[in-house]
């Protein structure tokens, strides 16, 4: 069977693999990315990392490389708005590591690269209109559209985390308002629950043994599934705001399946059916009908595969 090498660039890490055609992990590997040593490092240790990957096989058996960087990609591969690395805009990987490698080499940014994913190997496989939503800091997200990524005029559509759904509402980084980040992102999930926990008891401050600071996510989780009301409620709440923002988005796109990852999503149950009530509430009934709401498939190998799956579009 073909290769592939998926390399996901963060900005802590550079998570690498090989991957085979039918998105199968082989071999993987973590290098702390360079930090404060400029651009041409950051590129030096992801082409020495790619040339160990390749070591093991004959290079006929490799079909590609595909990476996955923070900030946009064009359709040529070039970043821009990238301000987490060093220098990295107007910076063409695509380019840099087919001169280097002799390959055929894909570069998206790792919000399409894990929508694609899912869409290959994980939860979208099925299907040929898929939305996917990451939830944990951010909230990040990809759309594919009769099999094909939505791309936009300047290929920098779907940014899903900053879909407004209050006219009014709080100030975002972006410099909107309202954005959806501003009510389901890690730090306002939390935000929510110290606001509720002010009035009121809950196992969520006996988790935390009194340390209002050390809240989580994944704490008000635990409290909720140990029966906590009030964790309960948050999460019916952040589960009816991202149900808003998405019975729209089921009007506007008529997906098959909502594909939701991210460590957030890791509540499970609640935050999924009260996400699909109120798309069914919502949307057009024909539409709402027969959308799934599912959890993402690829687990903490995710970038490594996601990146890979590039290769086959
Ligand atoms: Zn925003």
């Amino acid at each position: 069977m073909k290769k592939i090498i998926g390399l996901d660039l963060g900005g802590t890490f550079i998570k690498i693999g090989v991957v085979d055609e039918k998105g199968k992990i082989l071999s993987k590997k973590e290098i702390p990315t360079p930090q404060g040593k400029g651009r041409a490092q950051i590129i030096k240790v992801m082409a020495e990392s790619i040339g160990n990957c390749m070591k093991n096989y004959p290079k006929k058996e490799f079909l590609g490389i595909g990476i996955g960087t923070p900030g946009l990609v064009d359709k040529n591969g070039k970043v821009f708005l990238a301000p987490n690395l060093p220098n990295w805009n107007n910076l063409n990987l695509k380019k840099i590591f087919e001169q280097k490698f002799s390959l055929p080499v894909k570069v998206d940014n790792d919000a399409n690269a894990i929508t694609w994913g899912e869409y290959k190997f994980g939860a979208g496989k099925n299907y040929d209109n898929i939305i996917c939503i990451t939830l944990g800091t951010g909230v990040g997200g990809g759309v594919v559209l009769n099999g094909e990524l939505l791309r936009g005029a300047k290929y920098s559509a779907v940014e899903i985390g900053h879909m407004p759904i209050c006219y009014a509402g709080p100030k975002c980084k972006c410099g909107n308002i309202g954005c959806i980040e501003q009510y389901v992102g890690a730090k306002y999930i939390v935000d929510m629950a110290k606001k509720k926990l002010k009035v009121r008891k809950s196992l969520i401050l006996e988790i935390v043994y009194g340390k209002i600071d050390k809240i989580t996510p994944k704490i008000i989780s635990e409290a909720y599934n140990r029966g906590d009301k009030l964790a309960k409620e948050v999460w019916i709440e952040v589960g009816v705001y991202l149900g808003t923002l998405l019975s729209g988005l089921v009007n506007l796109l008529n997906p098959q399946v909502i594909v939701i990852g991210g460590g957030v999503a890791q509540v499970g149950e609640i935050l999924f059916s009260t996400i699909k009530k109120t798309i069914d509430e919502r949307s057009f009934s024909l539409l709402a009908k027969d959308v799934k709401v599912v959890p993402a498939q690829l687990g903490k190998d995710t970038g490594i595969i996601s990146c890979a799956s590039l290769v086959l579009q």
